[in-house]
């Protein structure tokens, strides 16, 4: 896990326009930033970022939001992945969260449980085939 003041961090230093800029060539129109949609096909440009807001959106097709989820939608990442993304690019180093002892035993709990149904999935499987009374069925 990434831990809260990296991901804070990652959000304030990722420039919107530096961000999509990489992907859409920009043009300043007014206090905003103009470009073609790099989520649907079109011929004038619709897809607006806006540097004061952090957001970029577009009016064609309604894709956009912060740097985070520009990423997250154009890469197909996860959000962790497009943090580390994020934090790749401006040199953030990530902090992985340490799992708490709560956190570490409800995953052993899990990994358990996972191998018991496991296990009965193949108990119930071969009793089905290899057995007269599964194969009557
Ligand atoms: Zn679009």
């Amino acid at each position: 896990m990434i831990d809260r003041q990296t991901i804070d961090k990652i959000i304030d230093t990722a420039d919107i326009v530096e961000v999509v800029g990489e992907f859409v060539t920009l043009k300043k129109r007014g206090v905003n930033y103009i470009g073609l949609c790099p989520f649907h096909n079109e011929k004038t440009p619709s897809f607006t970022v806006s540097p004061s807001k952090g957001i970029c959106k577009c009016f064609g097709c309604g894709n956009g939001g912060n740097a985070v989820n520009f990423i997250m939608e154009l890469e197909h990442l996860s959000y962790p992945d497009a943090l580390k993304y994020l934090a790749k690019k401006y040199n953030i180093p990530i902090v992985e969260k340490e799992q708490t002892e709560e956190e570490k035993q409800q995953k052993t709990k899990l990994e358990s449980l996972r191998i018991v149904s496991d296990y009965a999935g193949k108990y119930f499987h071969r009793t089905l085939l290899d057995t007269e009374e599964g194969n009557a069925i």
